[in-house]
């Protein structure tokens, strides 16, 4: 089992409650909301999943001064203004005269990097951090290809149909990560290559089964997810 990082609690974790920072870049993000008692409801009765994007991890606001997807498209000297697909643009990056490998590096490097700076990986992991601390809230799926829930939430990962098998009974959180992991380039869903295998994989596998399953009986929260259909068609289409 993976341990919990230390990293985090070397620092001091910025506190809006108690910030004196006049326009702080961190408090400004706070935002004040009601948390629907449907959900109250559902994590009572043990029917509460999480859905987690990106944007509760590497690529929150707080963590990267831009996105990967910005960072790759100024790599690739695209016009800002361009509207390209994210797996598109990683199809792109991953084209001659790059290579798979250069795309799963430049990965690899953007989530490194935040594990080097205490700062960094605790707000990468803020939201991690505080789910770690709900009881029973056992079930995650991510297209986060970090390893943070692993780390910061104690949760088996499932990449592959065979983890799932295997793993399925055990007790305890799991983290299902339907773009593969960082510990396993293999595994990695970025291109549009990928997400076609990931679709046709979710259509007949037995985690995409799982999904399924669980949207239609379960109360799914999608978190850290730019809203538009384009995100989900690949999965609400089954
Ligand atoms: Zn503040």
């Amino acid at each position: 089992m993976p341990r919990r990082s230390e990293v985090g609690k070397k620092t001091s974790k910025h506190d809006s409650e108690t910030c004196q920072v006049s326009e702080c870049a961190l408090c400004k993000l706070k935002k004040p909301f009601d948390l629907p008692p449907e959900i109250v409801s559902a994590y009572r009765n043990g029917k509460l999943v999480i859905f987690a994007g990106s944007g509760v991890s590497t690529e929150s606001r707080e963590v990267y001064p831009s996105t990967f997807y910005q960072y790759i498209k100024n790599k690739l000297n695209l016009p800002e203004d361009e509207e390209i697909r994210f797996s598109k643009l990683m199809t792109l990056y991953s084209s001659p005269p790059r290579s798979r490998k250069d795309l799963l590096k430049a990965i690899r490097d953007r989530i490194e990097y935040v594990k080097t700076f205490p700062e960094l990986y605790n707000r990468a992991t803020e939201f991690h951090q505080e789910l770690s601390t709900i009881p029973h809230l056992d079930i995650i799926f991510t297209t986060n290809w970090d390893d943070f829930f692993e780390r910061e939430c104690y949760a088996t990962p499932i990449v592959t149909g065979q983890d799932y098998v295997v793993l399925e009974d055990t007790p305890g959180r799991k983290v299902f990560k339907l773009h593969g992991s960082i510990n396993s380039f293999g595994s990695i869903i970025a291109t549009e290559n990928d997400y076609r295998k990931c679709y046709r994989r979710l259509n007949t596998g037995v985690i995409g089964g799982k999904l399924k399953l669980l949207l239609m009986s379960k109360t799914v929260v999608f978190l850290g997810f730019l809203l538009t259909m384009k995100t989900f068609r690949g999965y609400t289409a089954y």
